[in-house]
This record gives structure tokens, sequence and C-alpha cells, in this order.
């Protein structure tokens, strides 16, 4: 088959790989339709994440159409169209009883943290991912969930994972009906973090980002404020201002360790790494958001430790709450809202390519040229 194969620090490409084989009989092997390169395929991109082995394929949101079954699999059979959690749980463990499906310890039991995932490195299992012709899915009869044929390739494989970790983003935050939530970076996680915080009564939803067409579609899609974080001195005295001096109620961090507008971080956590990356955007949210407000933390940290200001969090009486998604507890629910026409999450796609241009695509989205937000490979 081809796949896309990582080969080094920016320099991926397509190549004739072996099909993958049923190799457990809880397997399919799928036939990959559509296929996204997310904001976490930066961080393997650029060589962020250990062990990322040269051969590797990426690619943790994908649709597809089974091809092979296991013979222990029950719920789907050859030719369903399904879209595939990017998280690889059991179903059965300690946490999977417990929905915590990113923590399944029985898919990455070599790891104190998370669970397998899709083309994401040894660190994670060592999975190969979706961004090819055919992907092998564990726990068939677990993750996969079988489309409606009206839901189309586009908007069903934002099922896989940035329509849902906007979502838990915007749970975690337990917005109540009326209040001000700011949700730091405009990418395809945090455009989906400000939708869901207005399906869930948000009053005012403020977008934050240096990148003036991201920042233009953030207002298209439903926020009532922006901030270009680069035009303004001091974002978090920005921020308490447009809130009566006190803070936004719910502070979202949909940026992670590659965050830009600190010299500081950058210098410690990208170039001198003596911190797992850049982790000036947990300090704005802990800064800015009400004293007694939430923040949430869904942009990607590595292990094991940052410069972040726990002792003003402590003072502020703030709640923090972060994590992995559980993207099997979503799937069918924010289905539901696409079926009813409340959201068209393919809306944030703004390029589409053949396979073989996935080089080309890794360049536009990581330069952020050509206004890409959300690119997809189309098999
Ligand atoms: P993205 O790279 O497309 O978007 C990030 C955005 O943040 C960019 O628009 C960038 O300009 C902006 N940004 C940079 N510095 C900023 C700052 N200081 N303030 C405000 N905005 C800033 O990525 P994405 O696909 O939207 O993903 C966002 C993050 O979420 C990534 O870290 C990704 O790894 C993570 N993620 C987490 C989960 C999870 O389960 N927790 C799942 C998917 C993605
Ligand atoms: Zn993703
Ligand atoms: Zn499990």
């Amino acid at each position: 088959m081809k796949a896309l194969v990582y080969h080094g620090p920016a320099d991926v490409r397509v190549e004739r790989k072996r099909d993958p084989e049923i190799e457990h009989p809880n397997d399919v092997i799928l036939r990959v339709t559509t296929a996204a390169i997310c904001g976490s395929d930066l961080h393997l991109y650029r060589g962020l994440i250990p062990d990322t082995r040269v051969g590797t394929t990426f690619g943790h949101e994908f649709v597809g159409i089974v091809e092979e079954v296991g013979p222990s699999v029950r719920r789907l059979e050859r030719g369903d169209r399904v879209v595939v959690p990017f998280p690889i749980a059991c179903g059965s463990c300690f946490y999977c009883q417990r929905d915590l499906f990113a923590q399944c310890e029985n898919t990455n039991p070599n790891s104190e943290l998370t669970c397998g995932v899709f083309g994401y490195s040894h660190t994670t299992g060592g999975y190969d991912g979706g961004q090819a012709e055919y992907v092998r899915v564990p726990f068939a009869d677990v993750g996969p969930m079988k489309l409606p044929e009206e839901v189309s390739d586009l908007d069903a494989v934002m099922l896989a994972d940035v329509f849902p970790t906007g979502y838990q983003a915007a749970e975690m935050g337990e917005i109540k009906p009326g209040e001000t939530v700011a949700v730091f970076g405009c990418g395809p996680v945090g455009l989906f973090a400000m939708k869901s915080a207005l399906l869930m009564g948000a009053g005012r939803v403020i977008a934050i980002d240096h990148v003036p067409e991201r920042l233009e579609f953030a207002r298209e899609w439903g926020c009532s404020d922006t901030v270009n974080f680069a035009e303004v001195d001091d974002v978090v005295g920005t921020l308490k201002e447009m809130t009566d001096g006190r803070g936004p109620d719910v502070c979202i961090d949909a940026v992670g360790l590659e965050a830009d507008g600190s010299a500081l971080h950058e210098f410690l956590g990208r170039v001198l790494m003596l911190q797992a990356g850049a982790a000036n955007v947990i300090g704005y949210c802990i800064d800015a958001v009400r004293k007694g407000g939430n923040v949430v933390i869904i942009g990607v940290y590595g292990p094991p430790w940052n410069l972040v200001p726990i002792g003003t969090a402590m003072n502020k009486n703030l709640t923090l709450r972060m994590g992995q998604c559980n993207v099997h507890r979503y799937m069918p629910h924010l289905l539901e809202h696409i079926q009813a026409g409340r959201v068209s999450p393919g809306a944030i796609v703004t390029h589409r390519f053949p396979l073989d241009a996935a080089p080309h695509a890794y360049r536009l989205f990581a330069g952020k040229l050509d206004g890409c937000r959300k690119a997809v490979l189309e098999m």
C-alpha cells in the first residue's frame, strides 16, 4: 500500500509499505477514505515527541470502509463505513469502565501516561496511523462508530479527535449559562471548544490568536470578541479590561507546548528544552481567569514538568482540569448534533489533497501558509 512515512524532523514522504494484517482476533483492516492532519501531528513532524521512529506512519483522525474482519469481531462487517477514535481503548479495563478511555491500561501497558494512539510514536504504543491506504484497527468492537450515509467523510473525520476534544474542553470548563469563556488558540481544537461553549450556553466567547485569518474565521464561527495577542501589550490585561476588571469565568488553553508569545518560555522550553515546551498559555489562563474560575488545559504538553504559576492558581481558588480526550464517550452525542444540523464540523477544512500530496499538505499546515487551518487527505 501507499502510506505517509516519517524520515526525520520536517521530512515525511509517501512510500510503498507492507499492507497491514490482522494481528489479533478483534482487529479489522480499514480501507481509509479520508484522513485529517492534526495540530498534534505537527509536534511529531517537528521531532518534539520522543521515540518517533523512522518508518512510522502518522494519522489518528480517519474514516474508512471495513475491508477485513478478525474472527472475534461482532459489531462490524466488511463494507461498513466507520470513524475511529484516536485513543485505542480495550473497553473493559479499570479506566475504560470509568469512561477514561484515553487512559486505557491495556493498549500502552509499558507507559504510565495515556493509552495507545494511532500514528503517535512508540511512546503511545507504536501503532501505525491512518494517513495511508489501509490501517489496522485493534479493539474493533470498542472504538469504531458506524456512520449514516448522509454524514459526509469531511464532517465525520472531525469526530475522530478535534470536535470531541474541543467539546471535552468546554465540558471541563463547567460553563454556566451566560458566562464568559476565553479560548486561547483558533486552530481546530480551539474552534470546537468555542462552538461547544456556545452550545453549552456561554454568553460570550473571546477567541485569542495571532493569525489574522484564523481570528476572522473565529468571528464567523460565532465568537463575539477576538484578541490578536501580538497586537496588544499584555493579553492578560486586555482580557481583564474586557470583563469588568475581573477576568473571564473560564479560560481554555487550546494551544499547548508550541505556544508563541514569550521569549522566556520559548528559550527554556523549545531551545534549551529545560521544560516540556513553552507553557506561557497556561500562565495567561491562570493570570487572566477571574478568582474562583475554571482553567482547562486541552493543548498537549509533554511530561514531566513546566514552569506554571501554580501559587497564583492556589491563591485565586481556581479549578484546573486537563487531559487527553476520551473520544469514545462523545462520538454518538456529537453525531446527533451533526445530524440535527446544529454543527457542520467539516466547515473548518480549508485544504483537501490526494495522499501523494501529503508532504506538501504538512508543509502548508505547519507553516500556516495559504490560509491552511485544517487539511485532509482523500484516498
Ligand atoms: P493548531 O496548531 O492548528 O492551533 C494552535 C493555534 O494556537 C494556532 O492558530 C496558533 O497560532 C495559536 N497560538 C500560538 N501561540 C498562541 C498564544 N500564545 N495564544 C493564543 N494562541 C496561540 O492546533 P490544533 O489542531 O487546534 O490543536 C491545538 C492543541 O490541542 C495542540 O497542542 C494539539 O496537540 C492539542 N490536542 C489535544 C488533544 C487532547 O486530547 N487533549 C487532542 C487533539 C489536539
Ligand atoms: Zn488529532
Ligand atoms: Zn481499557
